[in-house]
């Protein structure tokens, strides 16, 4: 099993490339303005550059033996990654920042938001031409989603990590880091906002969800399509860059955290209790999962309403299903329906847009502006 080992060099730049950064005094976790450094003397100046923000997952594991394919741990930092593809030095200037270095269930708000601090503050910076963030695949939709809404930024935002741990046989983690740092070095891949790539494909953060939790071929949209894919690594793209109808962008420069924001998983014999016990938590937003194109029973949307009445706790229905939409038609006129986002895509966007300040309308109209 993964263990949550936050690395104390954590937002240390570890340049691999010809740099040696001097090391902050005192280095503390996500420092917000340890953002990496490029010096123009010592790159390749006919190279694009790329950083690459490690946090972890099943890419920077290891097992036991070659034949080992589940209870690994995370072990490897970010020069390690770079070291298992020298290639990538051919393709760019590398750049590493260690970030975390955990299981993507251990991500919290201080890892996204060291990652949106960091990426907003190097993608500003006209040398650098994008970045990579490796990441464990579990929770990986998470981050690559937050990234998407909290970017501002024409450059590529690549988000990449492996199945395999990196003492597997045939580790796909090197050949996806090495098509991930390709595509964040790539013209072609502006305008695009963040993408999730794995296993030869180009998937928008926007749609793409992990659909298996342990065959390679496991990042993608079914009804959204892919965005591309690699061609003996290059990467073409289907189309010339789309817009999700009505994308927000959320700023988090300020932030040092962000709200709770529960989902509740709906089922048979369900637990109305969860409502308000989330709420009494500290909940600022819950995120129903719903079944089918998000049903909730009696019992609990009997304990939700009479929550909302007294708390005004924004609610949001989703479905549990992998595809769907929720129609508003389909849900209590005081909940506001998820349309195609599924639940954990739903609660990062309420969370973002509870920290914002947003009313409940508001927050409506945000939802609803995805499906015109
Ligand atoms: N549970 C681990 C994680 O999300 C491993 C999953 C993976 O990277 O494939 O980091």
């Amino acid at each position: 099993m993964f263990s949550k080992t936050i690395l104390s060099s954590a937002l240390l730049a570890l340049p691999f490339s010809i740099l040696a950064l001097p090391a902050p005094a005192s280095p503390a976790l996500f420092r917000r303005d340890a953002g990496p450094v490029l010096e123009q003397d010592s790159v390749n100046a006919s190279l694009p550059n790329v950083t690459i923000y490690a946090t972890g997952g099943t890419i920077a594991s290891k097992g036991e033996t070659s034949g080992q394919t589940v209870g690994y741990s995370v072990g490897l930092g970010v020069k390690d990654l770079v070291d298992a593809v020298p290639e990538i030095l051919n393709i760019s200037n590398i750049y590493g920042l260690q970030v975390a270095n955990v299981g993507s269930q251990e991500v919290d708000y201080n890892i996204l938001l060291a990652l949106a601090h960091n990426i907003t503050k190097d993608l500003a910076k006209e040398e650098t031409t994008g970045v990579v963030v490796t990441h464990g695949t579990d929770n990986l939709e998470e981050t690559a989603f937050f990234l998407d809404l909290v970017i501002n930024s024409t450059k590529p935002v690549v988000v990449v990590g492996s199945m395999r741990p990196a003492t597997a046989l045939s580790a796909d983690g090197p050949l996806n880091l090495y098509q991930a740092v390709t595509l964040a070095a790539s013209e072609k891949a502006k305008n695009r906002g963040a993408m999730i790539v794995l296993n030869d494909r180009i998937g928008a953060a926007f749609y793409a969800t992990k659909n298996s939790a342990n065959s390679l071929d496991t990042f993608y949209a079914t009804e959204q399509g892919q965005l591309g894919f690699f061609i003996n690594q290059v990467p073409y793209f289907y189309y010339t860059p789309a817009a999700v109808p009505g994308k927000p962008h959320f700023s988090v420069g300020a932030n040092t955290s962000l709200p709770q924001v529960d989902i509740i998983y709906t089922h048979e014999d369900n637990n109305p209790a969860l409502v308000k016990a989330s709420i009494e938590s500290g909940s600022k937003g819950i995120v129903f999962a719903g079944s089918g194109a998000g049903s909730v029973d009696d019992a609990m949307l009997a304990v939700a309403e009479k929550q909302f009445n007294s708390t005004h706790t924004p609610m949001v229905v989703s479905h549990r299903t992998v595809d769907g939409f929720v129609p508003v038609e389909d849900v209590q006129d005081y909940m506001i329906p998820s349309g195609f986002l599924n639940p954990q895509k739903a609660r990062v966007l309420l969370q973002l847009a509870v920290n914002a300040g947003y009313s409940n309308e508001k927050v409506r109209e945000v939802f609803d502006a995805l499906h015109p």
